[in-house]
């Protein structure tokens, strides 16, 4: 059984903040910033690719709360909402979860974008692969 499965279970401990049907929500073991918690969903998915979408649905309604009530609550009114999906993304714990970790000014944290350029022949090739339609 994985770490997440065993906190779910409450084999392991945690620092709960929140608790549904669907999922729970801890406050990270690695604290980024104070305040930086994890939702965790409470059965077993590998990562977001694996997740339900109905799953997905209440996940971004239940982000959304946490998210203002942690920014209500710590004052931040700046956060990074992230989750990390296989191991070139940095996904270390093989069970979904989605961090909420609020921002500080100089907080030390650093998210770094890439500015790559494409030409709008490779931006064209790009979208028409992409492209999909709604169900
Ligand atoms: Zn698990």
């Amino acid at each position: 059984m994985c770490v997440f499965c065993k906190i779910v279970n409450g084999d392991i401990p945690s620092h709960k903040i929140y608790e549904d049907d669907d999922f729970i929500a801890i406050l990270d073991i690695a604290q980024s910033t104070i305040g930086h918690a994890l939702i965790i969903t409470k059965k077993h998915y590998d990562n977001v690719f694996a997740l339900p979408e109905e799953t997905a649905g209440k996940l971004g309604a239940l982000a959304v709360k946490l998210a203002n009530h942690i920014n209500g609550v710590l004052g931040a009114g700046n956060m990074n909402l992230l989750n990390n999906a296989g191991p070139l993304a940095g996904q270390t714990v093989n069970h979904f979860h989605l961090h909420l970790i609020p921002r500080y000014e100089n907080d030390g944290m650093i998210i770094k974008f890439d500015n790559n350029k494409l030409t709008e022949a490779e931006f064209n090739d790009l979208r028409a692969k992409l492209e999909i339609t709604k169900k």
